[in-house]
Formats: structure tokens, sequence, C-alpha cells
């Protein structure tokens, strides 16, 4: 039986995936070289597609990473001197602060407990920040922070960088990129691509701290953001990249745009509307975020009171995966990504099996 994947990342894989993976075969793009024009102009085609799909104002610049995570440390490494600021309420936001600190930097947080969202009252970023570090979704929690809140009079009245992770919020939710400095994502998650390749916006201020620190200290060796740039004028990498997941990516990109963000975001709302309402309705759940404003559209968190194996267990029998609680929330948390790739159809099929286990 074929799976389908509400995990949040490894996800479900995009319809059109085996397709483009069949047709990349058939085009030998598996042994292009990245140093010739066909490569250039997959590259060229998938960072116009982003562009277009995403509304990334043209003087941003797009390069291709290895993994988000691997986005974060090109962050502070580009653009950080000696501190950072970070918004912190789960492990993905807290992995971009310790990462600061493993690169040497000092930080100031500003935290809440692990399923809250932020108090923008609350928020304070001393003087001498060079960048604040937004999660816009912690998909260790199901947490979506509101971009609205984060560019905020607080934000607007200091001059430091901005950084946002959207990882497990891009497509299905809209983002303005116009009012940050670095945005990144890995593509395993909301694009629904197989795993290895990240993605990493930057606009003109960023890339300007980049070349300065640049002249100043050490800004990383195996990628550092002016040596993506040197290349990326040539629409190429430094190295030798991930050249099936630069080419699925152009070509899921183009699909959604034949598609239409507006009507892949409104799908995910409707797709969320339904999950929110069932587990509200049923009280064999408990949704782990309370408040439902900060509630997620994309990683929907519920705690099963029976626990989450037997659950786990039924769904799975009936071809239908979801995700484990994060870390400490392992075995009392179900994760249930509500990403592009799975249809209002497979979202009504959970539910149903959902409600048939209460049955018998
Ligand atoms: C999954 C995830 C990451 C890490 O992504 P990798 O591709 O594994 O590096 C970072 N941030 C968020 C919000 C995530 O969900």
């Amino acid at each position: 039986m074929k799976h389908v994947f509400f995990t949040p990342g490894p996800a479900q894989i995009y319809p059109t995936i085996p397709g483009h993976i069949q047709t990349a075969l058939d085009a030998d793009i598996l042994s292009l070289s990245h140093r010739s024009p066909e490569f250039d102009t997959l590259f060229h085609e998938t960072t116009e597609a982003l562009m277009t799909l995403l509304s990334i104002p043209k003087d941003y610049r797009i390069y291709f990473l290895s993994s988000a995570t691997e986005c974060m440390e090109r962050i502070i490494q580009n653009s950080v001197e000696k501190k950072s600021f970070h918004l912190v309420n789960g492990a993905f936001s807290e992995r971009f602060a310790e990462m600061a600190k493993e690169l040497g930097r000092k930080t100031g947080e500003y935290r809440v407990e692990m399923g809250n969202g932020f108090d923008f009252d609350q928020v304070r970023i001393p003087k001498d920040a060079e960048l604040v570090c937004v999660t816009h979704n912690e998909t260790s929690t199901g947490v979506l922070t509101n971009l609205d809140a984060v560019t905020n009079y607080e934000f607007q009245v200091t001059s430091c960088l901005r950084a946002l992770d959207v990882v497990s919020s891009i497509p299905g939710v809209a983002i303005d990129f116009s009012a940050f400095d670095f945005v990144f994502w890995s593509v395993q998650k909301g694009f629904g691509l197989p795993a290895g390749l990240g993605v990493l916006v930057v606009s003109p201020k960023g890339f300007g701290k980049a070349v300065w620190l640049g002249k100043r200290t050490s800004i990383g060796s195996y990628h550092s953001i002016p040596s993506l740039e040197n290349y990326r004028r040539k629409l190429q990498t430094p190295e030798t990249p991930n050249v099936l997941g630069i080419y699925l990516l152009g070509k899921v990109a183009k699909d959604m745009i034949g598609a239409g963000l507006s009507r892949i975001v409104e799908d995910t709302h409707a797709k969320a509307k339904m999950l929110y309402d069932f587990f509200e309705k049923d009280d064999r759940f408990d949704l782990f975020v309370q408040e439902t404003e900060n509630r997620s559209p994309t990683v929907v968190v519920v705690r099963p009171h029976a626990g989450k194996s037997p659950i786990m267990k039924i769904l799975q029998k009936n071809g239908l995966i979801v995700g484990e609680g994060y870390g400490p929330m392992k075995d009392t948390h179900m994760r249930i990504a509500n990403f592009p790739a799975v249809t209002q159809e497979d979202v009504a099929r959970l539910i149903q099996v959902l409600n048939d286990t209460s049955n018998n």
C-alpha cells in the first residue's frame, strides 16, 4: 500500500515529483556537469520560478545550500560580528540561538514556554544586536508567529538585520520577503521534495553586511555569501551542488505557479480548519497550542489522552503516517503536517479513520 505522509519532514512528496524525476533521468540531468551551459539554464529557471512564485523582490539574491541548518550557520557567520538576538519558543529557534553561541557570538534572547506565542510588547531588542532571528513556524510545537507583529514598531526602529526561518511554513503561508534580510528553508517540508537542499534568500542590506564583515574576519571557507554570489552571477554554485534537487525545485515551483500560490494558501487554511475543528470537538485529544491565533496551519500538534502509539498504529494500518512529538514530547504528542502535497481528501480520510477508532 502507498502511504500518505503527514510527517513534518521529510514529508509527503508533491504529486508531480515522480514525473519530474523520470524526465530528469530521460534528459540526463543526473550526469549534467555543474559547469555546463545546461546547468546554467537549469539554475536560472529555478531561481526565476522561485522569484515569481514567492514574489521575492528583484534585488534579493537566491543561494542554494545543503540544508536549513546550514543556512542558520551561514547567516550567523556572514552577518553577526558580535551579537545576535533570538525569539525562542521551541527546538528550532533554540537551535538557531545555540548555533550563534557555538560560533562564539553573544546572544540576547526573548523566551516563552513551548507551545506559546510571543508577546511582542515585551520584546526589547538590545541596541548592540546586529541580527534578529525569528522562526516563523515552530515545527516542534505547532506555533506560528504572526509576521505583522514581527515587523511592528519595535522592529522598525532598530536598524539591525532580520533573519526568518520559514522551513515549515513556506509555501502554505504567505511571506513578505521585503521585511527580512535573510529568509531560508529546506525543501523536504512544504515543497514536498526529497531532502538535501537548502535555499537562502538575501536582501541587498544583508549582502552588504556580509561583504563588510568578510573584510574584517573569516565568514566561512566552504560557503560564504560573497563566494556564493560570485558563482551565482555565473548561474552556478561554488561546489558540485544537489543538481537534481535544484532541478526538481524549479519544476515544482512552476507547478505551484500554475496552481496559484493564493489557492495553495487558501487550501492550506481550509485543511487546517478541518483538522482543528475535528480535534477541538473530539475529547480524546488535547490541542497542544492553547491560543487559537498561535495555532499553525501547517503543523498541528495534539496530545492523545490514551497515548500516541495505539492511534499511530491504526493510522499506519490505514496507510496514514503522522509525525511523533518532538524531543521531550516524542511519546506524548502527535504532529500532523498539513503541507501542500496532502489533499483535502487525504485530510478527510485521516479524520474519518480517527473517527472510526472511537467507535470500536
Ligand atoms: C526541519 C526544520 C529545520 C531544519 O531543517 P534541515 O533541513 O534538517 O536543516 C529548521 N527549522 C525548522 C523550523 C524546521 O522545521
